[in-house]
């Protein structure tokens, strides 16, 4: 609802909202809230945000005028955006998620969903209303597992940390800086070439939280941008997407929000969309003073964000609120766009991105204009255009060859073996992003092999079990690619 957006300039973004009105027990997001605090603690925030939103229809128009001509301007070069998940959790969250074949199973039908969702490939897009067919949008962006972490070893698209409950526990969103700072979470990668997703719990005020973004619009530094998701949200319970009606699948996930779409939702963030609402606490765009929207033309003038799977009662649309009449015309003759991605309906309740919000975002991954007929290069154009340009870590790595090797002092702190006496198991963790851990072997004290575990898959976490083995002092030899540590443990 470009128009009206444009008539009320900058001032639509001062209004102070609270958190969505009615909660059911989880928030889909975060960012109307932290957009308040931001606008609290810095007078000219608001503006930075209007000026942002304001851009965005010139931005979308413009990648559809290139695409209409032809000239899209995204060369050949371009590729999958490689995306780094770091998983902060404790050791019962670990286990919810499914252990190591569990995120390994989450992080690959998260990137399915991704795939799907922002290339008009999702299953579920039979359910689009037939006015709402011809909105459906493409955005044209894939994404893939980081094979190649910064310092050029092998990686298999996640790391996990294993903390004792969760750094998000002052309630405030600067307390999510913790979950990205190298000593109490886990470091970002190079953002301009990786796209950082941190699972986490939210505690506290962020209780319940399901996701919240930092895009580059945002000033986020180099160390803070990225996406921060509720851990367990993430990945689908179906690897194509189709799960059973009415069911939450797999145990282990927030259900309603089972399949994928907090990270859908919240990479639209990071690329540069917003709520169809305009985040304005309930008013309509046209509300002088306190109005909001999203700065695109073809999502209808909405008042607030929808929950659930509504029931939809325009024929051939959605629902109507209470933005649906100016008092001289219907705003919403197809309904709201409470079935995008971008609204806070139920994972099975979205299924589309219009094509203004898919422009948009393409418009983020466009190389930077050089004199293109017709058009006017805007400032935001290209501003992810370098997540896209790195094939080379995206293939698959099974060495440590092309890395510098950890010295042995890294080596060994980058270990922990607890607990320590054990009962029967101890719990390997290896908090560093440069290192694979391929054998486990255990002897004891006369130097005789009592267990071992081969080919362990460059994992972060593995639990040994020691079962049978008899109690006493025994040693554990960890085969790392660049090189071994030994640990003693206690087996009582
Ligand atoms: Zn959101």
């Amino acid at each position: 609802m470009k128009k009206i957006l444009l008539l009320l300039g900058g001032s639509v973004l001062l209004h102070t909202a609270v958190l969505a009105q009615t909660q059911p027990h989880y928030n889909r997001c975060g960012m109307q809230a932290y957009h308040n605090e931001m606008m609290a603690q810095d007078p000219s925030y608001a503006a930075k945000l209007a000026a942002q939103r304001n851009s965005l229809q010139a931005a979308a128009d413009y990648y559809m005028q290139l695409e209409r001509s032809g000239e899209t301007e995204r060369t050949t070069a371009v590729s999958a955006v490689p995306i780094i998940f770091h998983i902060l959790v404790d050791s019962a969250q670990f286990n919810l998620l499914g252990g190591t074949a569990g995120i390994i199973q989450r992080c690959d039908s998260q990137i399915a969903v991704l795939n799907r969702d922002y290339n008009r490939q999702n299953p579920d897009s039979t359910k689009i209303p037939s006015s709402w067919k011809s909105l459906y949008g493409n955005v044209g962006i894939h994404f893939g597992l980081a094979r190649i972490d910064p310092s050029g070893n092998c990686s298999p698209g996640y790391e996990v940390k294993i903390i004792s409950g969760s750094t998000t526990t002052d309630g405030g969103f600067s307390s999510i800086n913790q979950v990205k700072s190298a000593s109490t979470g886990l470091a970002a990668w190079d953002v301009s070439k990786y796209y950082n997703v941190w699972c986490t719990n939210f505690l506290g005020g962020l209780n319940g939280l399901l996701g919240i973004t930092q895009p580059k619009s945002d000033g986020a530094t180099s160390t803070k941008m990225g996406v921060v998701i509720l851990f367990n949200t993430l990945g689908c319970t179906a690897q194509d997407g189709v799960v059973p009606p009415g069911t939450g699948g797999t145990a282990g996930w927030p259900f309603p929000y089972n399949l994928g779409r907090t990270l859908t939702h919240e990479t639209g963030h990071f690329f540069e969309i917003w709520h169809p609402w305009g985040d304005d606490g309930g008013a309509c765009p046209w509300t002088p003073s306190t109005g909001g929207d999203d700065g695109l033309s073809d999502t209808p003038p909405e008042a607030d964000n929808v929950y659930g799977n509504p029931t939809y009662t325009v024929p051939g649309g959605t629902i109507t609120d209470a933005c649906m009449d100016s008092s001289t015309v219907n705003m919403q003759p197809i309904g709201i766009a409470c079935l995008s991605y971008m609204d806070y309906t139920d994972d099975d309740a979205m299924y589309m991105f219009t094509t203004m919000q898919a422009a948009a975002m393409a418009s983020m991954v466009l190389v930077p204009a050089t004199g293109v007929t017709g058009a006017t290069q805007i400032g935001t154009v290209g501003e992810n255009y370098n997540l896209t340009q790195n094939p080379s870590l995206l293939v698959a790595c099974t060495s440590t060859s092309t890395g510098v090797a950890p010295s042995p002092t890294e080596l060994n702190s980058s270990l922990s073996v607890y607990p320590n006496p054990t009962n029967g198991a101890v719990n390997v963790s290896i908090n560093s992003q440069a290192e694979i851990l391929n054998n486990i072997t255990v002897f004891n004290l006369l130097g005789q092999q009592v267990a071992a575990v081969k080919g362990v898959p460059g994992l972060d976490y593995y639990t040994l079990s020691l079962s049978g083995v008899s109690k006493g002092i025994y040693f554990v030899k960890f085969d790392f690619a660049s090189g071994s540590v030994t640990r003693k443990i206690v087996l009582q």
